[in-house]
């Protein structure tokens, strides 16, 4: 018996392929939907390749915070896209994870996959890096896309508000230059990651301000009153 789903009972011819983007911060999920929507499409029968660059693993992997892990291809900047699918017998999707670090060329070639080759294109990545600016291959993403989803699976800034942005922590303080791309082992080199609401981005709050500091906030405050009493 055939299993009838909702993507193989419709015939392709009638149904366009998709570019779809699903962004986010750090820790959101990304890669864990990334492993699920394989999962899924490959018990319905369909054929996929899944890619990613820059793994945390360091390795051609997509591994979830939550201990998930599946052999990858790692996409470096030469790699044709087109070409890797073209290789391949028959490719119905790809799964790309960390599409944020493709070249723009490789959008460009996501976007000939879904049009004119059929291939449904699933990308994962951040939107923005640590300056809270975007990448560009995100931004070519956004402007390409079929359909563009924020994932937040509470992922939270230490006030509680939803994490937005990814701040890049320097020996304990919060970088405003540098390059755009810095990888390394977030847990063990000075540099690590870290992820604030929009408020505590901007103001490059890295934690809860200690009794000392929240003192001192609390007499700035009180000498403004003292300021506005007497203005
Ligand atoms: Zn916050």
């Amino acid at each position: 018996m055939t299993e009838l789903s909702a993507l193989s009972s419709v015939p392709s011819a009638a149904r366009d392929a998709v570019l779809k983007f699903y962004f986010g911060p750090m820790d959101c999920g990304k890669s864990t939907l990334a492993l699920q929507m394989n999962y899924n499409h490959g018990r319905q029968g369909r054929r996929g390749l899944v890619l990613t660059k820059h793994d945390r693993s360091g390795g051609p992997k997509v591994t979830s915070r939550i201990g998930l892990g599946l052999d990858a291809i790692e996409v470096d900047d030469s790699l044709d896209l087109v070409e890797l699918v073209r290789g391949h017998d028959r490719i119905d999707y790809l799964i790309c994870d960390e599409a944020c670090f493709y070249t723009l060329e490789q959008i460009e070639q996501l976007a000939d996959l879904v049009d004119e080759h059929g291939v449904d294109v699933y990308a994962f990545g951040l939107a923005s890096d640590f300056r809270s600016r975007m990448f560009p291959a995100a931004q070519r993403l956004f402007e390409l896309a079929d359909e563009v989803c924020r994932l937040q699976v509470e992922v939270l800034c230490w006030c509680g508000r939803p994490g937005l942005l990814n701040a890049r922590v320097v020996g304990g303080a919060m970088a405003r230059s540098g390059e755009q791309v810095v990888i390394g082992d977030t847990d063990a080199s000075p540099v690590r990651y870290q992820v604030l609401c929009r408020r505590h981005h901007r103001g490059g709050q890295l934690a809860v301000p200690s009794a000392d500091e929240a003192a001192l906030g609390a007499e700035a405050g009180r000498s403004q009153e003292n300021l506005s009493a007497s203005a």
